[in-house]
């Protein structure tokens, strides 16, 4: 365009003169020329001004996207996290919340000009409780304070909430569903407190339950414990295997909780230890008469696998303030007096009463001692010899085991073998006796047999079987020189088990005797089940026979029934002579007493043995 200019500049430069047209043409162009150099630049620099401004605009759109991104997955998350969240601002209006935070507090997403104390409403609608109250959260937060809530839905969840207060004014909200979590802990506590195999409370649980109990003495209550234990309960274990015992102590459990219902606490206390608080309180009379229906309860039979199992129990009882005034005497003098039922014949309730606790004291001494004699080998067998009154010989002999006791002495059996059949040292003993026994019957004649004393736990014992065949091989002992005495009470808790420990034994070779024979029930089914190869007739018939008819009349029956089902007799406790001419005279195979021979130490026996058969027979 300039260039039409500068023509029409060079048309006017004739007229006008004095103008230095081409000069200022030159000029003009020089302007010109400058002009477009400018242009070109700036042309230059806007293109890359606009080129960086897109560059920027890129950059952020890059930026704004990518943030984009972030903020959709924070949402994501946000939305999809397992807890409920939500930001209050400085005046309790709700900033932002996730679904989980709205379906807890039960309003729809969206809505609009949410605060606190709306959503508090809301939420307490389905509240049950809560371990502490909600209304002060406001105040807490603006006092800077964090703080946490536990609460309790009606709908079975619970709900952990935590407050924690911001900088710049209002709070963040967690709401954490911990029902799992508390129910597993609420399961580990259950496992804790409670017996895992019957579901009654254990010793925690339960010295807890009397300590909170004897805490209302003063309102007039006075709970009574009673301490309950099985009897016969390990020869079901030894004999039948754990899991029928587990299935019983389980039976049990049930039969308890039938009779306790509302007024108690149950709770198994140990192996086959039970325990009941009754609440809340009760007279003597009342005690005694449950713990005689929880005997009653416990000792019906059972049938388990096919088992017929029949127990027994012994309860011990302290009734508080009297017995005892906290949990720990209370539960020791329970204890004592259950000790005193059981050695008094169990299947007995016992109060108990001042001056127990030394008995029992004994007893433990007594039980400590008797580990200490296992350990050392305090123990000693005599014989005793059975003579057969129509030979006048001698045919065998009864071992009878007594105790070297450092400081007491030779203790009688009577006075150890309950106590350690009930502390199951009866095995161990039982093995010795097997053994020593059998080594010594194989110093005397060949001829003459041994007898020798099985307890009921030690016969139901599983290893029973193998003992007697240890015994007779590592002896060399002809095994139809062994004779077992066994008493009928071995037949009663387990009939079938027992029946066929006998079977086993018998095929061994071994005899079987059945000692004290009609002082239990003396079932005569037992023998019909069993042929017994002795009966040995209790000393309290032979006692009075001469003098007493009936007495005379009673072994007269047994010795004829043994003699019809083919079975030989031996009375026991002979002491003169008119009862042995009279025994004779009735029939019986054998006599034993200390009118033939008192137990004596295996040297004082040998030389009765050797000792000719006149000198013997006329004793
Ligand atoms: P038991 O099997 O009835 O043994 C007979 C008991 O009567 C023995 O008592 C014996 O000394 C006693 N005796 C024998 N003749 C007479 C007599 O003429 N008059 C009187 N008054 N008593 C007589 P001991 O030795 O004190 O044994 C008591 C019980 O201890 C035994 O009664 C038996 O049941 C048990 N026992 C003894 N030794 C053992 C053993 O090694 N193992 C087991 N499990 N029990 C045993
Ligand atoms: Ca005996
Ligand atoms: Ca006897």
């Amino acid at each position: 365009m300039h260039t039409v200019l500068k023509s029409q500049l060079a048309r006017c430069t004739v007229d006008d003169g004095g103008i230095d047209i081409p000069k200022l043409c030159e000029l003009i162009d020089k302007a010109y020329s400058q002009f477009d150099i400018e242009r070109a630049r700036s042309e230059r620099a806007t293109r890359l001004m606009i080129a960086e401004i897109e560059a920027a605009d890129a950059q952020r759109e890059a930026i704004l996207e990518r943030w984009k991104q972030e903020h959709l997955k924070l949402d994501i998350a946000l939305e999809h996290m397992a807890h409920g969240l939500a930001m209050f601002d400085g005046r309790g209006r709700l900033v932002i919340a996730n679904m989980t935070y709205h379906r807890c507090v039960d309003r729809p997403a969206g809505t609009d000009e949410r605060t606190f104390a709306g959503d508090l409403n809301q939420f307490k609608a389905k509240l049950i409780q809560s371990d502490l109250p909600l209304d002060d959260i406001p105040e807490m937060m603006a006092a800077g304070i964090a703080t946490e809530r536990t609460a309790e839905l009606e709908d079975g969840h619970i709900i952990l909430i935590n407050f924690q207060p911001l900088e710049q004014g209002g709070w963040v909200q967690v709401l954490r569903d911990v029902t799992r979590q508390q129910r597993s802990d609420e399961q580990i506590r259950y496992l804790a407190e409670h017996d895992s195999l019957t579901g009654l409370a254990n010793r925690v649980i339960f010295n807890k339950v009397i300590e909170q109990q004897l805490a209302k003495i003063p309102d007039g209550l006075s709970p009574a414990v009673l301490c309950i234990d099985l009897d016969h309960f390990k020869s079901v274990n030894d004999t039948l295997g754990h899991p029928v015992g587990d299935s019983l102590l389980r039976e049990v459990a049930d039969r308890l909780r039938m009779i306790v219902q509302e007024h108690g606490t149950i709770a198994r206390l140990g192996g086959d230890e039970f325990a009941v608080l009754i609440v809340p309180g009760v007279d003597a009379a009342s005690a005694e008469a449950l713990a005689l229906d929880i005997i009653g309860a416990i000792e019906r039979p059972y049938l388990i696998d096919d088992h017929h199992i029949v127990i027994g129990a012994s309860i011990g009882i302290a009734i508080a303030p009297d017995d005892g005034e906290n949990t720990e005497t209370l539960m020791r003098n329970a204890d004592i007096a259950l000790y005193r039922a059981k050695s008094d014949g169990r299947g007995l309730a016992q109060r108990f009463q001042p001056g127990m606790d030394e008995a029992v004291l004994a007893r433990r001494l007594l039980e400590l001692d008797l580990r200490r004699a296992i350990a050392v080998g305090e123990f000693e067998l005599f014989y005793q010899p059975l003579m057969n009154l129509r030979s006048q010989t001698i045919e065998s002999c009864e071992a009878l085991i007594r105790w070297n006791h450092p400081t007491r002495g030779l203790v009688s059996p009577d006075d150890f073998i309950p106590l350690a059949e009930e502390v199951g040292l009866i095995v161990e003993i039982g093995e010795w006796t097997m053994l020593e026994a059998c080594r010594e019957a194989m110093s005397w004649p060949p001829h003459i047999g041994v007898a020798i004393n099985v307890s009921p736990s030690q016969f139901m014992a599983k290893s029973l079987v193998a003992t007697v065949k240890h015994a007779l091989r590592k002896s060399g002992l002809d095994a139809k020189r062994l004779e077992l005495e066994i008493t009928e009470s071995v037949l009663i808790s387990d009939t079938d088990r027992a029946l066929a420990v006998l079977h086993e034994l018998r095929d061994l070779g071994v005899r079987i005797a059945m000692d004290d024979f009609g002082t239990g029930y003396s079932s005569l089914s037992y023998l019909r089940r069993f042929p017994f190869d002795k009966l040995k007739i209790d000393r309290s018939f032979i006692n009075d026979i001469a003098h007493d008819a009936e007495a005379g009349a009673i072994v007269r029956a047994i010795i004829q029934l043994a003699n019809s089902l083919g079975m030989a007799t031996t009375a026991e406790g002979v002491e003169d002579r008119d009862q042995k001419d009279m025994l004779s005279a009735l029939n019986c195979r054998e006599v034993q007493g200390f009118l033939i021979g008192r137990p004596a130490p295996r040297e004082r026996l040998k030389a009765l043995l050797a000792a000719p058969v006149r000198k013997i027979a006329a004793a």
